[in-house]
């Protein structure tokens, strides 16, 4: 099998300890992947996948035995997606010693958007002090410190103030530009507007469109903690789930019925799938194409 795949989302836990007030209609419980399933998860993809990202919607960092995923995937390269809460010093070691992790996210937008405010401060110091490492090691990982709630025409919201002013602070920098600014080597500060997540609770009434293309389970795939494979990572209630790898093999799900139908579907412009069709991210992709 060719490495058809440019990323395929693991979560390897639901749980992130936040509420956001942005986020998609959340988990009923929490779960985490079991470690055998995670072993036969990272075989099977590692044929078919450029990259694998650890992170649909939980937070990596929230498990004590993340070290041991990590240990399952080091034929992998990984990506690494946290909002930063749960990052202590044994943390920012394991994420910067850990060869094959080519990327680290922190989504800094959760801090804004907790049901009562958090000192910022106090959430700021161990980030900055993976930056600061990461400045040490001369690391040649990619650090993204992400802001994805800015306005439609990539402008700032005015709770971004205090963050930027931290940020300019630390690395001494004149100006920040809210879609993209280069912090120091390797570490960048990337800012998008939110994204419209599929209304699950009312998904009958959503306004569909029929037609667009995605790379949905071609070149995109998701796996969440219970084994249930998914098209991408916005799929996090798996909605279409397309088979479920605690008793299938990866190539069956990707040669079945439901899976073809819809990739066959995006080649001809067409949204197979009722979630699909009311899912905002080929009107964002098409626009991408454009830019
Ligand atoms: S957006 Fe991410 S960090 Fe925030 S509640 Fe949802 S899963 Fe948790
Ligand atoms: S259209 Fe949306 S829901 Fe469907 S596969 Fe693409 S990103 Fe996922």
């Amino acid at each position: 099998m060719s490495k058809q795949f440019e990323k395929v989302f693991v979560e390897i836990t639901n749980f992130c300890g936040l509420h956001c007030s942005f986020c998609t209609p959340k988990k009923d419980t929490k779960a985490t992947m079991p470690l055998a399933l995670f072993k036969k998860i990272a075989q099977e993809i590692s044929p078919v996948t450029k990259l694998c990202a650890l992170h649909i919607l939980g937070d990596p960092l929230t498990l004590n035995n993340l070290n041991a995923y990590l240990d399952l995937a080091k034929h992998l390269k990984l990506e690494i997606t946290t909002s930063g809460f749960f990052l202590d010093s044994k943390a920012i070691s394991l994420l910067l010693n850990t060869q094959n992790i080519q990327q680290i996210n922190l989504s800094l937008t959760s801090a804004l958007y907790q049901n009562k405010p958090i000192a910022i401060n106090s959430y700021l110091e161990p980030i900055l002090e993976l930056c600061e490492q990461h400045k040490h090691l001369q690391s040649e990982k990619f650090i993204n410190l992400r802001l994805w709630n800015l306005n439609l025409d990539l402008s700032a919201p005015k709770e971004n103030v205090i963050l930027y002013q931290k940020i300019q602070d630390f690395f001494n920098l004149k100006t920040i530009s809210p879609k993209k600014t280069r912090l120091a080597y390797k570490i960048h500060l990337l800012g998008a507007h939110f994204f419209e997540w599929v209304d699950l609770e009312n998904l009958k009434n959503t306004t569909k469109t029929l037609n667009g293309f995605c790379y949905g389970a071609s070149k995109q795939l998701g796996i969440l903690c219970n084994g249930s494979v998914v098209p991408c990572c916005f799929d996090t209630k798996g909605t279409i789930t397309l088979g479920n790898l605690n008793t299938q093999s990866l190539s069956e799900i990707l040669h079945s019925k439901r899976t073809q139908n819809l990739i066959q579907g995006f080649q001809q412009n067409i949204r197979i799938e009722e979630f699909c069709q009311a899912c905002k991210y080929p009107e964002y992709l098409k626009k991408k194409v454009k830019e």
